[in-house]
């Protein structure tokens, strides 16, 4: 693991899978395309072996949990969580691909926090429940996502939100109700993306039935911070500077929150690095 790459300084860090695949059909997800249809865990004894050996052995000092969708059954993630704190595991962990917002209760943040979680991401996607559920697929509302984030937050675990900009459908009315909502939030960061057609999902299928993308159209992976494609409302240099718009917002109305946070050593990695990201588009107007 390149512990510089991760931005976790010397600490050593290694990676775990405990479920395979998400059973949700988000229209930009390619996941269960890779990993199969159905979510398939290990048993918590299962993981906590492995935690054991990787932290007792090869010490490791932070594990990546790389689940496509890790706390698909809560029950689970609570036997695992409670299974670490009765063994006396002393590590930090996060789910760097996220977890999911259903489900989350006080119980399951407080059992996180306690177990190590030094900070969880959320997929947010859009502050609009019409991109977010019509056009996304996501089937999720504005007050489930406050909700999780604040069972994070009472629990002192910093949240971060990723955002989808450039979805087909996307306006200036749903972009601004967006960037209204993450300032509201309680969120510790935000990552803002751009929409990215994997083949064999149904944005793919969308945008070549709308002329957008041929059919043979391939996906650059090297180049995921810059649009791909432009939309019917906004040009790539459109989505480029709502981009930037998203971060100066959030940034500008969480700083007393983000300072706390950094005082406390509780700010992640992630969250520091959009920071940093933040100043140079500011400064440099990079
Ligand atoms: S975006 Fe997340 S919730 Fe949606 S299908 Fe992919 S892994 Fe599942």
């Amino acid at each position: 693991m390149n512990t510089v790459l991760y931005g976790l300084g010397s600490r050593p860090t290694l990676s775990i899978i405990t479920s395979r695949s998400c059973p949700y059909r988000c229209s930009f997800c390619n996941m269960w395309l890779v990993h199969g249809p159905r979510w398939r865990p290990r048993s918590p004894e299962n993981v906590l072996g492995e935690i054991e050996e990787i932290v007792n052995r090869y010490k490791a000092e932070h594990i990546f949990i790389m689940d496509d969708n890790f706390n698909f059954d809560p029950e689970r993630i609570k036997i695992i969580c409670e299974g670490i704190i009765r063994k006396g595991f002393r590590f930090r962990w996060n789910t760097p691909n996220g977890i999911s917002v259903k489900g989350v209760d006080a119980e399951m943040a407080y059992l996180m926090k306690r177990s190590g979680c030094a900070n969880v991401c959320i997929g947010i996607e859009s502050g609009s429940e019409y991109i977010r559920n019509d056009i996304m697929k996501k089937n999720l509302s504005n007050e489930e996502i406050e909700k999780a984030t604040m069972h994070f937050k009472a629990a002192k675990i910093p949240v971060g939100g990723f955002i989808i900009i450039g979805m087909p459908g996307e306006d200036n009315n749903h972009f601004e109700k967006t960037v209204g909502f993450v300032r509201r939030l309680p969120l510790s960061f935000v990552v803002p993306g751009f929409a990215i057609p994997f083949p064999g999902t149904k944005l793919y299928r969308d945008l070549v039935d709308m002329g957008i993308i041929d059919k043979d159209f391939m996906v650059d992976i090297d180049n995921f911070n810059y649009p791909i494609f432009s939309t019917t409302d906004f040009t790539k240099e459109e989505l480029l500077k709502r981009r930037k718009r998203l971060l100066m917002s959030f940034y500008s109305s969480h700083i007393p929150m983000i300072f706390r946070e950094l005082v406390e050593g509780r700010l992640s990695w992630v969250g520091l690095n959009m920071i940093k990201r933040v100043c140079r588009e500011k400064v440099f107007n990079k």
